[in-house]
């Protein structure tokens, strides 16, 4: 089959990481994915970001698939379930409205900027070496920290997960993927199937690659 240019996002989704490491300030970029897939749902388009536009998704399908570093095993139940799902998403808000407090408290000057990627929502790792004291207000810099902490947290779930089982298996409980699903349940409405199986706008429980774990 014919690639198309957003065969390749992968790439940009790695080089985002990679001037993470150069950059603090980059990880503003990340939040480009997390809101163009809730504008293309709101804006009707279902689940058409995860199933062609995400780089992080296509990431690991290449990791997993093409490159074999993937176990290829069914997620396992729990991790479908619904209450696995929704409740990583309320934790998933929770942390994120924890990083939003952590830039207002240094806006206000009530706190210090905090140089550090939190890995995994414990793990404090010194990132200092990706901040060269731009003259960048120090919340911009604090959220950047705290951002980028998030996006690597999640990709390092989302690898953790391909290993396991199938590549795409984060797909399966994915904050985004979630958040497009019931954005799609809420426009089907009751009487609409959610079985909206098109391959380019899926809408199903969660987004077809993730489903399928390929
Ligand atoms: S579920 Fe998440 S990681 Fe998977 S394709 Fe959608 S946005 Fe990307």
């Amino acid at each position: 089959m014919k690639k198309r240019w957003y065969d390749y996002l992968w790439i940009a989704s790695s080089v985002y990481f990679l001037l993470g490491f150069v950059n603090i300030l980059f990880a503003w970029l990340g939040l480009v994915c997390f809101f163009l897939p809730l504008i293309i749902s709101v804006a009707g388009g279902g689940k058409t970001y995860c199933n062609r536009y995400c780089g992080r998704g296509q990431l690991f399908a290449l990791l997993g698939g093409r490159l074999g570093l993937s176990r290829k095993k069914d997620p396992p139940k729990f991790l479908r379930s619904k209450w696995f799902r929704y409740g990583f998403l309320i934790f998933f808000f929770i942390m994120f409205f924890q990083m939003l407090w952590n830039t207002w408290l240094v806006f206000e000057g009530a706190q210090g900027l905090h140089q550090v990627v939190k890995l995994l929502w414990t793990i404090k790792l010194p990132w200092q070496w990706a901040y060269h004291g731009e003259t960048v207000a120090p919340w911009a810099v604090q959220f950047s920290f705290g951002f980028y902490s998030i996006m690597l947290t999640s990709t390092v779930l989302g690898i953790i997960t391909m290993a396991f089982f199938k590549p795409r298996s984060w797909c399966v409980y994915c904050p985004m993927g979630t958040m497009t699903q019931l954005i799609c349940k809420a426009k089907a409405g009751k009487s609409v199937s959610l079985a909206r199986n098109d391959a380019e706008n899926t809408c199903t429980i969660q987004s077809e690659q993730g489903r399928r774990g390929t």
